[in-house]
């Protein structure tokens, strides 16, 4: 195990009706609010009234910012910062999928710093602070209700790029896993297979004597393989979207599952480079990587992929080699991708060759791809190859 430090801010507030905690949790932050959210889907669940009629219950003035685009864009974080600045905003308030949340925290760093918030996408410089913001999250997913990071799209550069930072932590978030009833079946599915790839990348790690961190991955991935296929059929099932919720907070949230772990986000940064180009959905496109990526590695630590089919898939052993069982675990994953209706080929996006060579180069702009095997643009291509 490696050293580590470890520090989670943020507050969770789980369950049925906590949205009526909304206004106590927000009134020690000052009066004018940015509300951010997405193209409707709150309006239509009745949630937005829910929240406009807790932060009138406190007086809060609220500003709006809607129409956050899934893969959300540098175009609407700048219209964020600029009704910061000229509302003199005390406080974010985002209200939706990770999308929403994201463009929050780049909106509530942006806001405080000189320069161009794309610099901090691209590593140019370092958030030092931000404005607080909370979060009532409505789809399960990126985990982005309990962590500091963000994904944003620039899409005049076809660029997304990730940041972190301890400053933009939510200050809370509410969960209320009945939010999450009206989420389109695809969307649940791409929320799952987003939950289950932060496991893995962190799950297939270089690191050993982390039995811990390692059986904590395990039972989150078991927990979505069990729960997913029934929140597909009854999108109502409670027990099943809180648990699905659950997992996917825990799953990313400043390391808790893989503490002293290396990690590795090299599939996350093949799936950026896809998104980047042709806007397609995050989990998605991390359904069709993820698998080949592991074709691509597994013969790294063949121990802790036959580990995985083991323990999370329940692939007997008998006198098949570690190797064997290793494969069985991958094809077992691909299987359960394709039983949820997850995509396969990028194919399916009418994705073909003709920008190959360009995502390649860009996923290896900032140096080799990952730790786990450190891919280098060749590598990249070849996965993209095989995900055609
Ligand atoms: P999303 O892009 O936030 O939302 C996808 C769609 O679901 C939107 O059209 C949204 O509609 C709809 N939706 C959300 N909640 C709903 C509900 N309760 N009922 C009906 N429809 C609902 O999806 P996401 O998977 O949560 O976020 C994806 C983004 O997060 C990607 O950009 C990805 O790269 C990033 N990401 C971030 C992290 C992180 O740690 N921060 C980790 C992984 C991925 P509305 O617009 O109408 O709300
Ligand atoms: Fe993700």
């Amino acid at each position: 195990m490696l050293p580590f430090t470890f520090q989670n801010p943020t507050k969770i507030l789980f369950g049925e009706g906590m949205v009526s905690r909304l206004g106590e949790q927000v009134r020690s932050f000052g009066s004018t609010i940015l509300l951010v959210y997405g193209s409707g889907s709150i309006k239509k669940s009745g949630l937005y009234d829910q929240v406009l009629e807790q932060l009138k219950s406190i007086d809060a003035r609220v500003v709006e910012l809607s129409g956050i685009e899934p893969n959300p864009r540098l175009t609407s974080v700048y219209k964020g910062i600029e009704l910061c600045r000229s509302e003199k905003v005390d406080f974010i308030l985002a209200v939706g999928g990770g999308s929403v949340l994201d463009a929050a925290k780049a909106i509530a760093a942006g806001a405080l710093y000189e320069g161009d918030v794309w610099d901090f996408c691209i590593h140019k410089a370092v958030i030092q602070q931000a404005i607080p913001l909370g979060t009532i999250l409505t789809l399960s997913a990126t985990g982005s209700e309990m962590n500091g990071n963000a994904v944003i799209s620039n899409w005049e550069l076809k660029q997304k790029r990730a940041f972190g930072s301890p400053h933009v932590y939510p200050a809370f978030s509410i969960l209320d896993p009945t939010l999450t009833y009206s989420v389109p079946r695809n969307q649940t599915v791409n929320g799952a297979v987003d939950i289950m790839s932060h496991v893995f990348e962190q799950y297939f790690s270089r690191t050993t004597d982390t039995p811990l961190q390692e059986r904590l991955c395990e039972s989150i991935l078991q927990t979505v393989i069990e729960n997913t296929p029934i929140a597909i059929e009854q999108p109502d099932n409670y027990e099943a979207r809180a648990n699905l919720m659950w997992c996917g907070t825990l799953a990313l949230n400043g390391g808790l599952i893989s503490a002293g772990m290396q990690n590795d986000w090299a599939s996350h940064g093949i799936e950026h480079e896809i998104s980047a180009i042709y806007d397609i959905p995050h989990g998605a496109g991390l359904s069709i990587v993820f698998p080949n990526w592991m074709k691509y590695v597994y013969k790294e630590r063949i121990d802790r992929f036959a580990q995985f089919a083991e323990r999370v898939w329940g692939i007997k052993r008998d006198s098949r080699s570690d190797e064997e069982v290793a494969l069985a675990g991958i094809e077992a994953t691909r299987a359960f991708f394709t039983s949820i209706g997850a995509q396969a080929r990028l194919a399916e996006f009418e994705i073909d060759r003709e920008h190959i060579d360009e995502m390649a180069k860009e996923a290896v702009l900032f140096g080799p791809l990952g730790s786990f095997k450190k891919l280098e643009q060749t590598d990249v291509r070849q996965i993209l190859e095989m995900s055609l």
